[in-house]
């Protein structure tokens, strides 16, 4: 068994911690603790001290006046500093994997795959800091030249959700920096700890390099803090990732004050399964889309609609599939599905089982609250599957829970229509050997999701690939791609180096 008593250690994290820090200064917030709990084993791991208003205050001061500074570096020389910081989170992988795990419950591997993805972004982010490239353009007036340039936008508040509690950071931070903007992070306060090691880990990079203070700033707390980043005309765009009731609120907090949001939010993702699918393929697509994180990712396999002919033998395999799983402490290698975050996430999983029967679905792999050894957290509860239809209102809701729905078609363009037919658009596959099919699935008249794979199934993503959704989920993308452009402002330049001035659409104006 881990120790994480030492893992904490190295980590420079204590049982009692300060939850405030601009990257260089840590100090003691005045709000109220929050006491960060494992859902492993139910024990408390340590307290951090939350923001208070006046917190918030001397933090947006430190990271206004450290984006005076950072702006002014040469992007590939901040490029480099993400690399070192990049370095640094290879020397600490394993401590803030184990760290990820034991705070947030995902399997030990996930915690581990979650920094590596950490790593990935910050050499992304070296490429990028020399490729923040403009457009040229062809002045329509003589001896004019048109061209555009991305500068930097200011302060970035990242909000994040506890079920990627270290990498969506990342995947902000290490670009917003290299576009030179400074971030100020309200991680969830669910998982506090995993944030500060964060700031830890890169806390000699800054030193070393003598980054100004503020660069990179920590505001642990809850929802309130999150809602002053929102409301607050300092922050020049929020990166929000969580629910969709927390998008919604964020969303119309920053179009109010006409600032700038990205916005990552809930999905409800569909797996299709057509009479040609490798089912040696898909199966374990499926469970493991369906049960890792314990159904804790945006993109988590939520429905499963198989064409009517290989339905009966698609739910035998499941049936199959689902009887070998381990659940158990997910530190321990060889369990599938470790716990829910929390006590409240069983009860929703709980409420959900009750309304999936209340609108006639029918459970195929049994819901279980389970207790006893290795369960008392009170936070482990069992994967299931039942087969609904796509209309019951709480199949068009996500729960962040391991359920299953599994839903019957007859043709490609009815299983399209289902599989579109939900609020959310974040993640959606086909599985098919047939191309006609899987290109329908990909064109305008196909899925209306923010990813949509072929023979994959919806859960992760690779951070080469803009990453997000449509509708519900948000309409941000973050990551890859060209994504980075969501943390700079475009400026659009014309010089006239002739003798005259001739302007636009031949208009005259003669004095
Ligand atoms: P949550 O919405 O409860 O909390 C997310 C964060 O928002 C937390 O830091 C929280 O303190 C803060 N917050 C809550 N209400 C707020 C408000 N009104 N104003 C400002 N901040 C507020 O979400 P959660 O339970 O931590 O995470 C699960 C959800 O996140 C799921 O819906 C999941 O699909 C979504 N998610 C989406 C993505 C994505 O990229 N699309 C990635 C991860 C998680």
């Amino acid at each position: 068994m881990t120790d994480i008593k030492e893992i904490l250690d190295r980590l420079g994290i204590k049982p009692v911690n300060n939850g405030i820090s601009t990257g260089q200064i840590n100090w003691a917030g005045k709000g109220a603790v929050i006491e960060s709990f494992s859902p492993v084993d139910g024990q408390k791991i340590a307290e951090v001290a939350a923001a208070e208003r006046s917190d918030y205050e001397q933090i947006i001061e430190k990271s206004t006046a450290a984006f005076k500074v950072w702006k002014l570096i040469p992007a590939p020389k901040r490029g480099e500093i993400v690399r070192q910081m990049g370095d640094e989170l290879r020397k600490f992988k394993s401590e803030l994997g184990t760290l990820v795990s034991y705070e947030m419950g995902k399997s030990l591997q996930e915690g581990l795959g979650e920094v590596q993805e950490m790593i990935d972004i910050c050499d992304f982010a070296v490429g990028l800091s020399r490729q923040l490239y403009g457009l040229s353009m062809h002045s329509e007036r003589p001896q004019h030249r048109m061209y555009e340039q991305w500068h930097p936008i200011g302060v970035v508040g990242i909000i994040s959700a506890f079920n990627f509690p270290v990498a969506v950071w990342s995947w902000n931070a290490m670009l917003a920096w290299v576009c030179g903007d400074v971030c100020v992070w309200k991680p969830s306060e669910k998982t506090p700890l995993t944030a500060l090691a964060c700031q830890h880990i890169i806390e000699t990079v800054l030193k070393n390099n003598e980054v100004p203070e503020g660069v990179s700033c920590i505001l642990t707390g809850g929802r309130e803090c999150g809602e002053w980043l929102a409301n607050d005309p300092k922050i020049a765009l929020v990166s929000a990732t969580g629910s969709t009731p927390m998008g919604r609120s964020v969303g119309e907090a920053v179009a109010r004050r006409l600032g700038r949001s990205l916005l990552e939010l809930g999905g409800n993702n569909a797996i299709i399964v057509t009479p040609s699918a490798d089912l040696n393929v898909a199966v374990p697509g499926i469970v493991f889309g369906a049960v890792g994180t314990a159904g804790q990712r945006c993109t988590s396999t939520r429905r499963i609609i198989v064409q009517e002919d290989i339905y009966e033998e698609v739910k035998k395999r499941l049936v199959k599939a689902y009887a070998q799983l381990c659940i158990g402490n997910p530190l321990e290698t060889h369990n599938h599905v470790g716990p829910l975050i929390d006590k409240s996430a069983v009860k929703q999983y709980q409420e959900t089982v009750r309304k999936v029967k209340e609108a006639g679905g029918t459970f195929i792999v049994m819901p279980e609250i389970l207790s006893g050894e290795g369960y008392e957290s009170g936070c482990y509860v069992a994967p299931c599957v039942a087969e609904v239809a796509n209309s019951y209102a709480i199949v068009q809701h996500e729960t962040f829970a391991p359920i299953l729905y599994l839903i019957k078609y007859r043709d490609l363009d009815e299983a399209i229509e289902i599989q579109n037919d939900v609020p959310q658009g974040l993640s959606s596959a086909i599985f098919t050997l047939n191309m006609r099919e899987s290109e329908q699935f990909l064109s305008q008249s196909g899925s209306d999701c923010g990813i949509a794979n072929v023979n994959i199934g919806t859960s992760g993503a690779e951070i080469g690939g803009a990453f997000g959704g449509e509708k519900e989920t948000g309409g941000g993308r973050e990551s890859g791609s060209d994504a980075w452009k969501a943390y700079m402002r475009r400026q659009t330049n014309t010089i006239n180096y002739g003798t005259a001035l001739p302007l636009a659409q031949g208009i005259k104006f003669e004095i």
